[in-house]
């Protein structure tokens, strides 16, 4: 079964071992992160945010396409890294001749800066993450016009009336940083990207947790190893943090330990491990 975990106001869902597979549902935003395994539920989601082209993240993406088109879940929308956006057309073309069959995407390559809006005040925002190949985090944003409040308590049709001739210093814009997603990356993104820090949500990579393979055998992999998020851990002003991408050197339970133990209280409370029950990984 796939593992489901809640995070402040949101869900994540799916499947996560470092190097093996990753793919993860955020029904709230209806969103898909990364496409490692072919999930028959993550088929209909309203868009996918590809991390980089490692095939633990991207595996899955062709068969997903497949069971979308079996479903009828019409043309797909998937965010990526400008920099793969040639290859994933190729590796798209190729699955057509095999299967003589177009599957129907729409590819938005992305630089880290980029944003895009996805509806209802909701935006991504590409963030540069350190791997050795073209990668990406995502920062989702929520932003929301609010009354300013000098007019505040005054009649709606007086507001209605000012809104009409356009009086200025009416609404003032809010952002909410509500879920950032940053994995397959080096510890230096929380200096690179320090947004991540404040964002309600985190989720973000923990690749190794075992003291045998410590910070300097993480870095030269180019992933995240516990102790640094341990240090780190007075800078976390997120609600929630996920830990994912949990290598295969230690299984679910021992993770789960490991976190219990060696967690400051402060950030154990806001930590989520995205590991499933009981003591084996999927599959
Ligand atoms: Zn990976
Ligand atoms: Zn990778």
């Amino acid at each position: 079964m796939i593992t489901q975990v809640q995070a402040g106001p949101y869900t994540l869902r799916g499947i996560s071992v470092g190097g093996v597979y990753t793919t993860l549902h955020v029904p709230e935003l209806d969103a898909v992160l990364d496409v490692g395994l072919p999930l028959r539920s993550f088929a209909t989601a309203g868009r996918y945010f590809l991390s980089h082209g490692h095939l633990d993240h991207v595996a899955g993406l062709a068969g997903l396409l497949n069971i979308r088109g079996l479903v009828g879940g019409g043309r797909a929308t998937i965010h990526l890294p400008a920099e793969i956006e040639g290859a994933v057309r190729e590796l798209l073309r190729a699955h057509a001749a095999l299967s003589r069959a177009e599957a129907e995407v729409e590819l938005v390559p992305m630089l880290p800066g980029d944003e895009r809006p996805l509806g209802h005040g909701v935006f991504v925002r590409a963030l540069r993450t350190h791997h050795p190949v073209p990668s990406l985090g995502y920062q989702f944003i929520r932003r929301t016009s609010k009354l300013c409040p000098e007019h505040l308590g005054k009649p709606s049709a007086e507001i209605a009336r000012l809104r009409k001739a356009g009086a200025p210093g009416l609404f003032e814009e809010h952002e909410s940083l509500e879920l950032a997603y940053a994995t397959d990356t080096l510890s230096r993104v929380l200096e690179t990207e320090p947004s991540l820090l404040e964002s309600r949500v985190l989720v973000i990579e923990c690749t190794f947790v075992e003291a045998e393979r410590g910070v300097e055998h993480a870095r030269r992999k180019f992933h995240l190893h516990l102790d640094e998020l341990i240090e780190l851990a007075p800078r976390f002003q997120n609600e929630a943090v996920v830990l994912m991408h949990f290598g295969q050197g230690a299984s679910p339970a021992q993770v789960r330990e490991v976190l219990r133990e060696r967690l400051p209280p402060g950030l154990r409370e806001r930590v989520v491990a995205f590991v499933p029950e009981g003591d084996r990984w999927f599959g």
